[in-house]
């Protein structure tokens, strides 16, 4: 029985909330806590008022600290945005609570997406007695968590990693993204970097394309080769990897809105300034963008993600695949939003309930990849994102 803070009411905090208040055993008080409270009490709303909220920023640490004083909640849920990161965890730090995200930590000017200040928050969770759990997402998240349980049951050593993010729904508009648009563009506009024998390698952004057939039905894709965060994490704690590619499916209308957005400067990170004012362009155009959270009654189709991981059994090559299939009309029957939110809210849940639970309980600051991948995926299965792995005859994504 323990009481939680859930901070951001975008998407992905409306699904959290959600499932942490279908389990009172675990999650016994909620509260939801956002810049725009309004955003908290419509979620509030939804759930018949079994939540409460509150009105925060997460950029100011006294109001924040100020805040977690107050309710003493046992673990915060941060599901605001990457640039929040660091605040959250200093004012969890000061009131002793235990913290937890879905994306690591971006300096709001520059494109990084790496673990390195987080990481640098160790010695002091670990001094505190506190648990820090980074990334506990789907990608960075349950992919991780895929990666350590074939890791752990079906290889003696892990060497190639292939995470494959296919998202088949469709939204019905001509440009939007399924999560926060400005984190998003960031993320596929970046420079492509891959783990190979021992270090990164930089190609182009969307510089490798690949097709890529889902499992059970849901259909045949074209995949991008681009950096996603956990390749950083996953690359130092399965030193064996000899390469590690993370690819996402774009459709062909996606990449050429985004192509003339970035064409015309919409998408720089960099402020200009207009009329006497400093503008970020990318800013400006997530206010113009449809709402990831609106996007629930309109999107259709599945998303597929998985691993497939080559390696070494018994002095044996196999290759294995492990994956989720959810559906997005399922999603919004459940939690009123589409599977993205979906498929990132659920493990964020799971990861607040291994810590409450004392499974994953341990002072410092961790990837999810380090703890033990059973429980976790017990509780995928039990929370609605049940997963299958198949063993593969052959598996080649270069064209
Ligand atoms: P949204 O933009 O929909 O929601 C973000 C929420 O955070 C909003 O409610 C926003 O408030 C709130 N917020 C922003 N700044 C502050 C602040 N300073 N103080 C308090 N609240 C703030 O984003 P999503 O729900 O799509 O994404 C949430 C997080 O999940 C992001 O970090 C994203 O990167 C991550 N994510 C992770 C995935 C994974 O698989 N690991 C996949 C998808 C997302 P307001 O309403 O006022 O704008």
């Amino acid at each position: 029985m323990s009481k939680i803070m859930i901070i951001g009411a975008g998407g992905v905090g409306g699904v959290v909330t959600h499932k942490c208040a279908q389990l009172p055993e675990v999650f016994s008080e909620i509260i939801l806590a956002s810049r725009t409270e309004a955003k908290c009490k419509a979620i509030a709303e939804q759930l018949g008022g079994k939540i409460r909220t509150a009105q925060v920023d997460a950029d100011n640490v006294p109001e924040l600290v100020a805040l977690l004083k107050k309710e003493q909640p046992e673990l915060v849920i941060n599901v605001a945005l990457p640039y929040q990161d660091l605040t959250i965890m200093d004012a969890c730090l000061e009131a002793g609570v235990d913290y937890m995200d879905t994306a690591n930590y971006e300096p709001l000017e520059t494109a990084k997406f790496e673990y390195s200040w987080q990481w640098a928050y160790q010695d002091k969770f670990e001094k505190a007695g506190l648990t820090a759990l980074l990334g506990s997402g789907f990608d960075p998240g349950a992919t991780n968590v895929f990666t350590a349980y074939l890791a752990k049951h079906y290889f003696d050593e892990i060497h190639e990693l292939d995470i494959i993010d296919v998202n088949g729904g469709d939204h019905g508009y001509p440009f939007a993204t399924n999560f926060n648009p400005e984190i998003n563009i960031r993320e596929v506009t970046a420079e492509c970097r891959h783990w190979e024998e021992g270090e990164f390698i930089t190609t182009p952004a969307m510089s490798k394309k690949a097709s890529f057939t889902c499992p059970d039905g849901v259909g045949t894709y074209n995949i991008y080769r681009m950096y996603h965060e956990e390749l950083e994490s996953l690359s130092k704690h399965f030193p064996t990897l000899k390469r590690a590619q993370f690819w996402m499916s774009f459709s062909d209308n996606y990449l050429k809105h985004l192509e003339v957005l970035g064409n015309v400067g919409m998408t720089g990170i960099e402020p200009i300034e207009y009329n006497g004012q400093q503008i970020v362009p990318i800013q400006l155009l997530a206010r113009l963008l449809p709402d990831p959270a609106s996007l629930g009654p309109r999107t259709k189709g599945k998303t597929c993600i998985g691993c497939v991981v080559r390696g070494i059994k018994d002095g044996k090559e196999k290759i294995v695949y492990l994956y989720n299939i959810k559906d997005h009309q399922d999603c919004y029957k459940e939690v009123q939003s589409q599977a993205i939110s979906y498929t990132t809210g659920v493990p964020a849940m799971i990861g607040a309930k291994m810590i409450l639970e004392g499974k994953w309980k341990k002072p410092g600051v961790w990837n999810i990849e380090q703890f033990d991948p059973d429980p976790f995926l017990d509780d995928m299965n039990k929370y609605g994102l049940p997963w299958q792995v198949i063993e593969l005859d052959d598996f080649n994504l270069d064209p």
